[in-house]
């Protein structure tokens, strides 16, 4: 870990509060409630990726971020554009915020290197863009092939290693640069990266994402060693079983995911959307048709403990299957639609918390945008987020019964 760079551990005593009652429930038997990083009610946040400013164009083309800073100029935007994407979060009201992902370049796939910033950077992929083995499959449909195509695939020639992925460093500029809790996007996670892949060392996706586990379980473990209270893994691999058609296969999801998140000491939520692409419209290849309720119940013995869902590109139509989340579980749901341009007013956004609020307390809900946020115009993307934030504003005053909503208790 880099020392030069690293800002004291950000730990209120409110964290402290909530770490200390969680081990005393644990030493007394029972289920550990969740770990609280803001006291308000309805908490507000956006999922990982936030449009660049335009002006920030340096791209760091598969380098180690401490290779590509060594230009001033690069580092000093760099910085400067993760403090604009915060400040952005900040005016628009949010509670929890991201970076924005200033570390994803502007490749196909519309969200940047989602994927290619780990197929970069761990050993045993390569850096080339291929065709994608689902269109060479030729079981896809004309768009799906069409944006697979845009997004390309790697191949892994050898066996994976950890390489300089420097989460824990990006944290740190993200954190020492806002007094609000930045909550870190760990992710793609290992199965996701098996689907943009020619398997050419890995027999199969398992196997390979069996062997990115450690890899993740490091940086996560690093990211907390270095302050980081709050992971949000971003992995769809919560799909491959729908996708395969095979319901044995979540049961090596869920160790994969149990593996990547096992001893990593923080508050763990797990985003896992319908796939936003250019267009798909929640269609794509994960079949909206089925909704959450085909694989949430498969899925309670992670050890997550937020869910992290996209609800509004569907008006919140399954949020029915909210009623059966277990009592360790907590969920944040997406009041926002990434995939189109409309603004949302204010009472729309709160018409959707109202909907989800007939089926989970408010202590265990968190809102959200569907995914992230960097396919949108910069201007569309603020003033969702403000909608967000104005939505939550008045369904807390409803629960409340007046003005400042109820505090969200420590646990
Ligand atoms: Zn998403």
């Amino acid at each position: 870990m880099r020392t030069d760079h690293a800002p004291q551990a950000r730990k209120n005593g409110q964290e402290r509060t909530a770490k200390k009652k969680c081990i005393e429930q644990i030493e007394k038997g029972e289920t550990p409630m969740s770990r609280t990083i803001v006291d308000t009610i309805l908490p507000t946040t956006m999922v990982g990726s936030y449009p660049r400013p335009h002006w920030f164009t340096y791209q760091l083309h598969g380098r180690d971020i401490w290779d590509a800073f060594k230009d001033v100029n690069h580092a000093e935007a760099f910085e400067d554009a993760v403090r604009t994407v915060l400040r952005d979060q900040e005016q628009a009201g949010l509670d929890i915020l991201t970076d924005g992902q200033m570390w994803f370049d502007d490749y196909g796939g519309c969200i940047g290197s989602f994927v290619w910033y780990w197929y970069e950077r761990i050993h045993g992929f390569v850096p080339v863009k291929h065709s994608h083995p689902l269109v060479e499959g030729g079981n896809v449909s004309q768009n799906d092939a069409a944006w697979l195509t845009d997004w390309g695939a790697t191949s892994v020639t050898d066996t994976v290693k950890r390489g300089p992925l420097r989460l824990v460093d990006l944290y740190h500029i993200a954190q020492r640069n806002t007094h609000k809790p930045v909550r870190c996007s760990v992710g793609a996670g290992p199965i996701n990266l098996t689907y943009h892949v020619h398997l050419e060392h890995y027999k199969t996706q398992k196997d390979l994402a069996y062997a990115l586990v450690p890899i993740f379980n490091a940086e996560m473990k690093e990211m907390v060693a270095g302050g980081a209270t709050f992971l949000q893994l971003e992995d769809l691999g919560a799909w491959l079983p729908v996708l395969s058609g095979n319901t044995a296969d979540f049961d090596w999801v869920v160790d994969v995911i149990n593996k990547t998140v096992d001893g990593v000491d923080a508050k763990l939520s797990w985003h896992f959307c319908f796939g936003a692409a250019w267009g798909n419209a929640s269609r794509g290849l994960f079949p909206s048709d089925a909704g959450y309720g085909s694989l949430l119940p498969h899925l309670h013995d992670t050890q997550i403990e937020q869910y992290v869902l996209d609800f509004a590109v569907r008006e919140m139509e399954d949020a029915h299957i909210l009623k059966d989340l277990p009592q360790d579980k907590e969920v944040a749901v997406g009041v926002i639609d990434v995939r189109n341009l409309q603004i949302e007013t204010p009472e729309q956004v709160a018409q959707r918390i109202r909907k989800v609020l007939k089926f989970i307390q408010p202590e265990r809900l968190t809102l959200t945008t569907d995914c992230g946020l960097r396919a949108l115009p910069r201007f569309c993307a603020y003033n969702k987020l403000r909608a967000m934030v104005e939505g939550a504003r008045i369904v807390r005053a409803e629960i409340a019964g007046g003005p400042g909503g109820k505090k969200r208790q420590p646990v």
